[in-house]
């Protein structure tokens, strides 16, 4: 079995080891040391990273007792290897890890909550705690007293009780493996078996901080942030805060307030903007009709608008026609497209979507309709008046 260093010394970040076995596996090497400081998978911690030799590590398992190393190149020499742990990675995975358990033991005290889940990501760090619901202020009070186990920098012991010691001990939770039992103190105020690594004083994990929470399936998922990981979450809410309050000239406290405000003078004038719209289409309708050309008891609207939002444009000619006899033959562009809507009253026959198939291709248009109304776009701007000309000719030979 190799000799777990990182249960000896968990600061300990080089160490020279023996290479006592090579298993080679689909161009990836699995090595067995003699004795190692790097932490295999397990418990919710990540494994750790790092080099031995030359080689870098990939990945840490055990299985069986025996814990493997991966790597993708095989090691230059077996003996007195040089190695080394990716120690950023690791002391955060120990903040993080350390600060679950003091989380964990404030949920317990606080309100009876038990810890059944652990997840220590690259990004977030959530436990799943036996609560239906949770309140800001029970959120805030968890906080408070983890962090408190933080302030008073209480010492972290690791125990091998025997069996009737274990008995004794007012255990957080159950331990999964029946021997050599392994359980982190945290002075008198937790015991929890685990077999991770941990700081030695809990002031290590510096700040505890609950970044949100959800209710799934009954309990409560909460997400939240120790140490470095806490300060960097810390400098870029900071940082837009500041950035906030600075666009809209209030104090850093009043920025909720100040977008509340401007969240409802933007919904209100958005509803401003479609009553005035729309009563401009109307006004717009009213003159269209008292400029339209007559073709017998036909009105016909003739008219090309520059940029129309087509929304728009289909708008006017549904009000256009809503009166009797009168076909609306209305185009608009852009820089690029030239689109048009061909309709008419329900009272009259002529068929809409046929005109609209004859003259389409004068503009390379796609699109079509119904008898009613019929719609489409194309490239060829420059035809866009000649077509609503033609339009109006086949119009009057029909009607006449
Ligand atoms: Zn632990």
């Amino acid at each position: 079995m190799t000799r777990k260093l990182f249960h000896e010394n968990v600061y300990l970040k080089e160490f020279t080891a023996n290479i006592l076995k090579i298993r080679e596996k689909e161009g990836k090497y699995y090595l067995v040391l003699d004795q190692t400081a790097f932490y295999p998978e397990g418990g919710g911690q990540p494994h750790d990273l790092g080099w031995i030799g030359n080689c870098e590590v990939a990945y840490v398992f055990e299985e069986n007792g025996q814990i493997y190393h991966v790597t993708h190149l095989p090691p230059e020499k077996p003996d007195h290897v040089k190695c080394r742990i990716d120690w950023n990675r690791r002391f955060d995975h120990m903040q993080q890890h350390l600060g679950q358990h003091l989380l964990s033991a404030a949920f317990e005290k606080l309100f009876d909550a038990k810890t059944v889940g652990f997840h220590l990501g690259t990004e977030y760090v959530t436990i799943d705690v036996t609560l239906e619901e949770m309140s800001p202020m029970q959120a805030e009070k968890v906080e408070y007293l983890a962090n408190q186990f933080v302030m008073n920098n209480l010492q972290v012991k690791q125990l091998y009780p025997d069996a009737e010691t274990l008995e004794k001990l007012p255990l957080r939770k159950p331990p999964k493996v029946k021997e050599n039992i392994r359980i982190i103190e945290v002075d008198q105020v937790d015991y929890s078996p685990c077999g991770g690594t941990h700081p030695s004083q809990t002031g290590e994990v510096g700040l505890i901080k609950i970044r949100k929470w959800e209710k799934i399936r009954g309990i409560t998922r909460v997400e939240f942030l120790c140490g470095n990981r806490a300060l960097k979450d810390y400098h870029w809410k900071n940082h837009q805060i500041n950035a906030i309050s600075n666009l809209l000239s209030v104090k850093d406290m009043d920025v909720q307030s100040a977008v509340e405000r401007i969240c409802s003078e933007n919904h209100s004038l958005k509803k401003d903007i479609r009553n005035l719209k729309e009563q401009f289409i109307d006004y717009e309708a009213a003159m269209l009709h008292g400029d339209a050309e007559t073709l017998g008891p036909v009105k016909i609207i003739r008219k090309i608008f520059d940029q129309k939002d087509f929304a728009e444009l289909r708008l006017l000619a549904t009000k256009l026609v809503s009166q009797p006899n009168v076909v609306a033959l209305l185009g608009t562009k852009d820089e690029n497209k030239a689109q048009i809507i061909f309709s008419r009253s329900k009272d009259l026959e002529i068929p809409m979507h046929h005109l609209f198939k004859e003259i389409s291709p004068m503009i390379n248009g796609k699109g079509g309709g119904n008898p009613q109304i019929a719609q489409g776009g194309g490239n060829n701007l420059e035809n866009l008046e000649k077509a609503l000309e033609t339009a109006y000719s086949m119009i009057a030979e029909q009607i006449s």
